[in-house]
């Protein structure tokens, strides 16, 4: 078994205008010799635009959240279909401001994960802890957890990559320390191949949380790092693609 491509995401979250594509052109034309797969996930207003500004090069463009439902009477919302149709391959899943400020469960993700199948996107599905729960000892309990309810069974040989969150580590520009990181990774390494068998080594387990050109190489080369889901850092191509060069 080939160990997993690895996966360099970047989660502009709600920041960006037509002008800021310059940006993901800039990411484009730098990642010529990175053996990663690199995407950048705008605002779903910019997608279409984003697909047509890297056209013909190899960065990836996904979603950062979908709706369950495919169409329907949901003001506001964006579908999984509608990602796809306007140029999307991936999209973020249960990322920790969702399920916050969102109240989104884990069920509620996994019901997103199956419409990001059904469209042909492949899911990043976001888990982690919050301080309150690491500082109780639970980071392990809660991570597994996640990924267990979240990730539903259509997922076995598909295409998806888990990303690990500390919900205190996003923003924040704290860290885990290494040994931390590679505990939880390794972690949920062993709760995909218990629900995956083997085709749970195949997906690449992210680390998300305030990763920067600075921090970037210790932590993509820790034990079970996959690749890393990037928010703040990703915002300025420079930044970005000092992470992904430090792989
Ligand atoms: C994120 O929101 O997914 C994230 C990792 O943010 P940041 O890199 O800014 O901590």
């Amino acid at each position: 078994m080939t160990s997993p491509t690895p996966l360099i995401a970047g989660n502009w979250k709600m920041n960006g205008v037509a002008a800021s594509l310059s940006e993901a052109q800039a990411v484009a034309a730098g990642i010529g010799a990175t053996t990663a797969r690199v995407a950048i996930c705008p605002p779903a207003t910019l997608i279409a635009q984003a697909a047509w500004a890297v056209k013909g090069t190899a960065l990836l463009l996904g979603g950062q959240d979908c709706r369950a439902e495919t169409s329907g009477a949901f003001t506001g919302d964006v579908s999984a279909e509608m990602l796809s149709d306007a140029g999307a391959s991936l999209v973020i899943l249960g990322h920790s401001e969702r399920r916050a400020g969102y109240g989104e469960t884990d069920a509620l993700v996994a019901a997103k994960v199956e419409a990001a199948l059904r469209a042909g996107l492949e899911p990043i599905v976001c888990v982690g802890e919050t301080l309150e729960e690491r500082k109780a000892g639970k980071a392990l309990e809660i991570v597994t957890g996640q990924v267990r309810g979240s990730l539903p069974a259509v997922l076995d040989g598909k295409a998806f990559s888990v990303a690990y969150e500390p919900v205190w580590a996003i923003g924040t520009g704290l860290t885990p320390t290494t040994p931390e990181i590679e505990e939880v990774q390794v972690a949920i390494r062993a709760t995909l191949v218990e629900i995956f068998g083997d085709h749970g080594k195949v997906p690449p387990i992210l680390y998300g949380g305030s990763v920067k050109p600075s921090n970037a190489a210790e932590i993509l080369h820790a034990a079970e790092v996959g690749g890393a889901l990037v928010g703040g850092a990703s915002l300025k191509a420079e930044d970005f693609l000092g992470i992904i060069s430090a792989l």
